[in-house]
């Protein structure tokens, strides 16, 4: 993998095609003379997957395809290799690579960037690992939509008004900007879609918002959190803060209120920790993360960059890392080749230096929170940023032009709600995830 038989060059290798990998590889073509290195780019997935608009994909007001960013559209020479990356050997400078069909490797490497990004953190709380759905992935998002549609479809013909009520009623556990976009938007679809239903009542439909933290949307700040709770509230929507999970199964959870909910539909959003490799690797971590220095170096030869790497954040006042966020994955990816490339006598070394530009937080219909480089905002004009702030920060052209397709029709004509049943109920579990079998998906 490293060069052809007569010239010997150094080979470079990045792991994981997320935010962090694809502008890595990306940066890693421009600043390095095709001379200089040969590069490979190994990840489970074809595509970058844009999270941020998950939320849109499970509420189907976005095709899943729109927010695939394909790794190959975006790189003339880098060798694109789809496979799962299981082991790094550090003493041999190898990596163990499977590919559907079987191992692939060893695969040498002189210089490797591990940006694997994250998984759905699970506690050990029964029954979450096997009954919660999880929105990390677009398999589990279309699972998610689809899921949604079915009960509303079960509820209908269910003969019990007990069994009707659990269909309709839905929880989401986890108040950040995931969880929180996530119940906006789809009580906003359910809320819609029920006029289709003309033997369900309203008042049967029940949307739950369960967090341990005493507000939502934390990462907003306490101003546009109050504003996105008395807007998710006046929809209907019932929100408990400092309470937790303490069980659940296949029809019902039980929370640290004593409460019991009967439900089918339990969406798992309580933040995320590494992917199964960063956890075998037994390297020094923080929280979890590869703890790595400002220039995003973990040992010699060997740099990791976004969710996976845990780089201390020189503007926080509590001494912690930066956020795992996209928006920071996708400029330490650069800076990380940056380095990398200055390791090859290309370039310079630079630090990674980043202030948070802010967060948006669209919540279905004409509703947004946003904070963009401080400024709160509500409302349409929130919405328009958000939308705006998408637009700019998807890294393709073919994919933003389809997006904004997508959203000029929603504004004349409703979303297609269809389950199309293409995602196995064990693909979207999140016990998959966390033992890394879901990878490839
Ligand atoms: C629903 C949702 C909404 C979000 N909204 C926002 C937002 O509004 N703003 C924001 O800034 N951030 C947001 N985020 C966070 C953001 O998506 C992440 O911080 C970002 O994706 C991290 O990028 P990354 O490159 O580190 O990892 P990822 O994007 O997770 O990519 C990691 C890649 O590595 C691959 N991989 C993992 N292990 C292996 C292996 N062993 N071998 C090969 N490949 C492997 C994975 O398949 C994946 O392709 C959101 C996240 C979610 C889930």
């Amino acid at each position: 993998m490293s060069g052809d038989a007569n010239v010997q060059r150094p080979s470079v290798v990045v792991v994981g095609g997320g935010f962090a990998g694809f502008f890595a590889a990306g940066a890693l073509e421009r600043l390095l003379p095709p001379q200089a290195a040969d590069l490979t780019f190994i990840s489970a997935t074809d595509h970058l997957c844009y999270s941020p608009l998950l939320p849109e994909v499970a509420a189907g007001r976005l095709d899943p395809r729109r927010i695939a960013v394909p790794l190959r559209a975006g790189l003339r020479r880098t060798r694109v290799v789809q496979a799962s990356v299981d082991d790094v050997d550090f003493d041999r400078q190898t990596l163990e690579v499977m590919a559907d069909h079987g191992s692939i490797g060893p695969v040498h490497w002189d210089r490797l960037a591990l940006t694997t990004g994250s998984v759905t953190r699970t506690l050990p709380t029964p029954g979450v690992a096997t009954y919660a759905l999880g929105l990390k992935t677009l398999v589990e998002a279309q699972y998610l939509h689809d899921h949604v549609l079915r009960q509303l479809e079960l509820a209908d013909c269910a003969q019990d008004p007990a069994e009707c009520r659990a269909r309709l009623t839905f929880l989401v556990v986890g108040a950040g900007y995931t969880g929180t976009e996530t119940a906006a938007q789809l009580q906003h679809m359910t809320t819609t879609q029920l006029d289709r239903f003309p033997g369900l009542r309203r008042e049967d439909l029940r949307w739950l918002l369960v967090d341990l933290a005493p507000t939502i949307l934390p990462e907003l700040g306490p101003r546009l959190g109050g504003a996105a709770m008395h807007t998710v509230r006046a929809r209907g929507m019932e929100i408990r803060l400092g309470t937790s999970v303490t069980a659940m199964d296949d029809r019902s959870v039980s929370l640290s209120d004593g409460d019991t909910i009967s439900t089918h539909t339990v969406v798992w959003t309580v933040g995320v920790t590494p992917p199964p490799l960063v956890r075998h690797l037994s390297l020094p971590v923080r929280r979890g993360r590869l703890a790595v220095d400002d220039h995003l170096q973990l040992r010699d030869g060997v740099w990791a960059a976004g969710d996976s790497a845990a780089a201390r954040d020189p503007f926080s006042e509590t001494d912690a890392d930066y956020p795992p966020t996209a928006q920071h994955a996708q400029r330490q990816g650069v800076v990380m080749a940056r380095n990398i490339a200055a390791s090859l006598g290309c370039g310079r070394p630079r630090t990674y230096r980043h202030r948070d530009l802010g967060l948006v937080a669209d919540l279905g219909g004409v509703a947004a929170v946003a904070r963009p480089l401080g400024v709160p905002l509500t409302g349409p004009a929130a919405k328009v940023v958000t939308k705006a702030y998408h637009l700019y920060a998807l890294p393709s052209a073919a994919n933003r032009i389809r997006v904004g397709a997508d959203w000029l029709t929603n504004l004349v004509s409703r979303p297609i709600a269809a389950q199309l049943g293409m995602v196995e109920p064990a693909a979207a579990r999140l016990a998959r995830e966390q033992t890394g079998a879901g990878v490839m998906g």
